[in-house]
Order: structure tokens, then sequence, then C-alpha cells
């Protein structure tokens, strides 16, 4: 299991340049965050390997990218204008407000008569050791009444146009899924598919979540990775409904794809919703938890949708959205099965389970097991002596032609111990180290062998391979051979 606590990746994150807070220079926003230069290559190659397997190596699946602006109706027809809402509560006095289901469970402040008054933060649920009194006060600020519950929509509203006027309001989308509702049947129709086959989408989506945190756990803006998966409900495969077959099989695909890029098997498990926990639309909805530092919440839900979303709009919009069965020669309104994934859960989780703290001849080192397709940068090539032009010129030479096909970077801003230490700690799978045997020394009339040393992260072996050999190696190495397999027909350097 992971125990790498919150904070602690927080740091890592701010410090290597993966997240940075919004607007930080201003004081920051608490509820959007800014990828970094290694950020953003993670986040790519998250979405990248996404849409590759689930899209393109599938034969039964295309894609899409919607506007994030819609017609308004389109959140009346989906339920979202009258109920995607949360009850909330407002502090009278400091004005803050919190979802009235989180709000027992949330640390609250205390001020203690028993103790003449002293302040005490309490765990949420718990009573004050000193007085035995409960909370029914503003957590937070501990001095003021908390308002009757409200529903608050979660929609961010803005105005399409030059005028600010209820005709033209508008909101930003809350989930990309509706995108593809509404262009079921341009796809059907420029596509000729037959049922079941999917439609996916990555794109951001906005809420304006009442209670944002854990860092990009839950932010107001973030991106979802959704398939909208479209079965015909009349059809039965391996004697049960087809809806339900598809969902369970899209339940497992999930949970295989989050496993096979890094998490721990332990550190995923399911989660059935309960019927009152059910969405207005779902038949069932099976959540994909992660043990993240605060405790099993949500990394992904995936949702049996029925038909509701394509009734709704062909209801509202006097459009047809059906499916012709030419088998049974009748109009199909398809059910959806629905995995909705969230890329900044997804790379939060990623961060968390590949973080590792290691004892190495006696130093720490920090390690970032990441997989190599989703690490930021695959190879890092460093000089041993930045002093001798002909390394440092060779350097550059060999990531310019490294850059070419994988994302290689060059720094020779230190020592070479502290520089594996740099690149362990941001998970670049492969280091190229050019030293003096490689280039020779032309004073002494030597000649280099044109050998570099190449180190491999997690077992921190190293091998001595030919320039020339290089592109054909990392091939190999980042196209998922194992390291043990490549490394073992080339000889070993000292480390
Ligand atoms: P939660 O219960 O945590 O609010 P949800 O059930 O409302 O999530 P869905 O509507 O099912 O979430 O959205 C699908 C996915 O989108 C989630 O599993 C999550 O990965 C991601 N997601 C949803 N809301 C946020 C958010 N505010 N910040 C970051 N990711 C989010």
């Amino acid at each position: 299991m992971t125990s790498t606590s919150m904070d602690v990746l927080v740091s890592l994150c701010k410090r290597r340049g993966f997240v940075f807070q919004s607007s930080e220079i201003y004081g920051g926003t608490g509820s959007c965050w800014d990828y970094g230069p290694l950020g953003v290559e993670l986040r790519n190659n998250i979405k990248r390997v996404w849409w590759r397997d689930f899209v393109q190596q599938r034969a039964d699946m295309v894609g899409l990218d919607a506007s994030i602006l819609m017609h308004p109706t389109v959140w009346k027809a989906s339920g979202h204008v009258d109920h995607f809402t949360d009850p909330m509560v407002d502090c009278r006095e400091c004005k803050r407000r919190f979802r009235a289901d989180q709000v027992d469970e949330m640390a609250w402040i205390h001020y203690c008569e028993a103790t003449k008054g002293n302040k005490f933060t309490i765990a949420g649920g718990e009573a004050c050791k000193h007085c035995g009194a409960r909370r029914t006060l503003c957590p937070e600020c501990g001095r003021g009444e908390l308002t009757a519950p409200r529903l608050f929509n979660l929609m961010f509203k803005t105005f399409m146009g030059p005028v600010e006027e209820d005709a033209s309001v508008t909101y930003l989308r809350p989930e990309t899924a509706q995108g593809i509702f509404v262009n079921f049947d341009n796809v059907l129709q420029s596509t000729r598919r037959k049922l079941p086959f999917g439609i996916a989408q990555i794109g951001k989506a906005f809420r304006n979540e009442i209670t944002p945190g854990n860092f990009i756990f839950r932010s107001r803006e973030f991106e979802q990775m959704e398939i909208e998966f479209f079965v015909n409900p009349h059809e039965t495969v391996e004697g049960r409904p087809a809806d339900e077959h598809w969902h369970d099989r899209w339940i497992e695909d999930c949970r295989a794809w989050f496993t096979r890029y890094g998490l721990q098997p332990d550190n995923v498990r399911l989660h059935e919703h309960e019927r009152a926990e059910l969405a207005h639309y779902a038949k069932r909805t099976v959540d994909l938890l992660y043990r993240f530092p605060m405790g099993w919440s949500e990394l992904m839900g995936i949702a049996n949708r029925t038909d509701f979303d394509l009734k709704q709009h062909a209801k509202l919009s006097g459009k047809s959205l059906t499916w012709f069965d030419e088998e049974r020669k009748e109009h199909v309104v398809p059910f959806v099965i629905e995995p909705s994934a969230g890329v900044d859960r997804a790379l939060l989780a990623f961060l968390l389970d590949a973080y590792r703290e290691e004892e190495v001849r006696g130093d720490k080192r920090v390690v970032l097991r990441l997989h190599p397709e989703l690490a930021p940068v695959k190879i890092a090539v460093l000089p041993l002596l930045k002093k001798r032009a002909e390394i440092v010129a060779s350097g550059h030479a060999l990531r310019t032609r490294l850059a070419r096909r994988w994302v290689t970077i060059y720094d020779d801003t230190a020592a070479i111990g502290r520089l594996y230490r740099r690149q362990d700690e941001v998970g670049t799978p492969y280091c190229v180290t050019v030293d003096v045997k490689t280039v020779g020394d032309q004073e002494k009339g030597e000649v280099g062998d044109q050998r570099v040393t190449i180190r491999e992260r997690d077992s921190m072996e190293q091998i001595r391979v030919p320039i020339d050999e290089l592109d054909s190696l990392f091939d190999r190495l980042l196209g998922g051979s194992a390291w043990a397999e490549v490394a073992g027909a080339h000889p070993r350097a000292e480390s």
C-alpha cells in the first residue's frame, strides 16, 4: 500500500515543477491548479495512453472533441439545471460555506468554556475532552451559527454574447458526457456504426464545488476522460442483458488499465452504489476507489445511464436519437455505459503510488517509480565532467538525436550523483552518461570508445553501450521490453 502523505507529494510537485497553485503570486485560488513543465508531460502521457488504449486500439470506439459552451437547453435536458445541486450550510459569522453532508466529518474549532475559552481543534465527529460538547457552530471559525441546508447549483453560469441578460445565460459544462449525447446522431451518420459502439472524449469540466480540496483531487476546473458506450438493450450477451454484460466488462477493463500503468492492485477497489446513492438516471453505478492519503476515495465512476440522456435530448430537441436495428427492423434507443475518469485524480493516484523513499548506501533516495509510458522525461543525458568541451558537445548532440523520438533532457548543473538523484525524483527511467572514455583525449592522442553508460532508475544498474546502438536499445526499453532482458546483452558498468 502507499503511505505517501499528501504534504510530501504537494511539496515535491511544487519543487520539481509538476503542479503549482493557480495565480499563486496573487495568493492563489485554492481551487484551481496549474501544471508545470513536468506536470504537463505527465498529464499528456496519461491522456495519450488512455486515448490510444481505449479509442485507437479498439474497433468499437471513436473519438470526439465537443465545445465547452453548449446550448443552455442541454443542461435542462440532462437534469443539471434542476438536479446538479448539493445541500449546503453557511456560517453566519465568517460566511464560509460547507456541504451539509460533510460538515460533521470535518475537524472543528472549539472555544472551550471549561478551560477559560481556550481554543482547540477537535477531530470530526468527536466531542471536546474537557466539556463534552459536540459541534454545533461553524467548524472553521468556531463562533458562527450555521444556516439550515440550502440547495446550491454546482454549474458555473456565464453569458453568451455581449449582453448580460437572462436570455443569453449558459453554463461551463460540468461534465463532458453531454457533448457526446448531443452528437450521437452526427457520429452515427458519419461513421455508419452498429451497436455496440462507444464515443470517447477528453476535456475540461467545471464545477463550483463547495469544498474543493485535497490538492488536485477536487478542484473547480478539472479534466475528464469519458466514454459513452452505446448498447442495444434488447440484446443479450452470454444470457444476460447486453447493458449489464458491458457494464461488468468496462468495470474490469478500467480497473485493469489503472493497474497496468502502475497502481498497486491492493490500492484499488470497487464500490457499488446503494440505491439511495444512485444518480437519478442510473440503473447501476460502480466507482473505482483509490487508497488516497485521506482515505478510500473515488478515482472514477462507471455508470449504467440507461437510455435517459438520449431520450431527454430527443424530447427537448424534437430530433430522433435512435439506432435502426436492421435485423429486427426497429428503432432502438441505446442504453449507455459510461466509464468516467478524472485526469487530475488519475495523475494524483499515479504519483502517490509511484513515490518511494529508499535508503541507498546510507543516503535517502526519493524515486518516482512511474511506468515508463507515463514518465514525463524518458531519457536524461548527463555529462560526467562539464569542464571538458568534447563531453558537453557530445552530450548535447546525443540529446538532440534522442529527442527526435523520446522526451530527452540534458543537465549539467551538478555533480553526477546529484544529477541521478534529481532524475530519480521525477521518475526518469533512463540516464545516459557521457564520460572521458566516450570522447577520448585529443591532447593525449587518445580516441574515445564512443560508448556511454546507461543507468536504469529502479535497479540503479548500469551498462556500457555503443552510441550507435542507442536508438535500437531505447526502442526496446521504451517499447515494453524488460531491463533485465535488454541489459543482459551488454557489459555492466561500475556504479
Ligand atoms: P465526487 O463524488 O468525488 O464529487 P462525482 O461522483 O461527482 O465525484 P462524477 O460526476 O462521476 O464525479 O465524475 C467523474 C470523474 O470526474 C470522477 O470520478 C473524478 O475522477 C472526476 N471529477 C469529478 N469532480 C471532480 C473535481 N471537482 N475535481 C477533480 N476531478 C473531479
